[in-house]
């Protein structure tokens, strides 16, 4: 094992070695538990009787087909790993976000990668 070393604030290691890759990969099952467990109460305010057309916020080509919430939550956990759905045609980044009344908003990032 190499030992440690310390890095200012700001900046990144170049280099990252993963010495516990099964303890890495609960963690990160763990942690994903805990955002959908923080989103549960949103996606339940959902109502996906019918299924939801997921649409390009910039050219509406076909996304997907949003048909229950096993499937809202795997995509809101992407979502917040930076994991968005590229358009085909446009090459836009897409996500949705769901408001407090339960309505989900469907949006892409900027050029500047910021959410909008
Ligand atoms: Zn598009």
């Amino acid at each position: 094992m190499g030992r440690n070393i310390p890095i200012g604030a700001g900046e990144f290691p170049k280099k990252i070695e993963i010495v516990d890759i099964d303890g890495l990969k609960q963690s990160y099952e763990k942690l994903k538990k805990e955002l959908i467990k923080s989103k549960e109460k949103q996606i339940k305010l959902i109502d996906i009787k019918n299924n939801i057309e997921w649409r390009c916020a910039n050219c509406s080509r076909f996304l997907d087909r949003l048909v229950n919430q096993e499937q809202i939550e795997g995509y809101l956990v992407d979502f917040m790993i930076e994991k968005f759905k590229i358009c085909h045609k446009c090459r836009k980044r897409n996500y949705f976000k769901i408001n407090k009344n339960g309505e989900i908003l469907f949006l892409m990032l900027a050029e500047n990668n910021k959410k909008i």
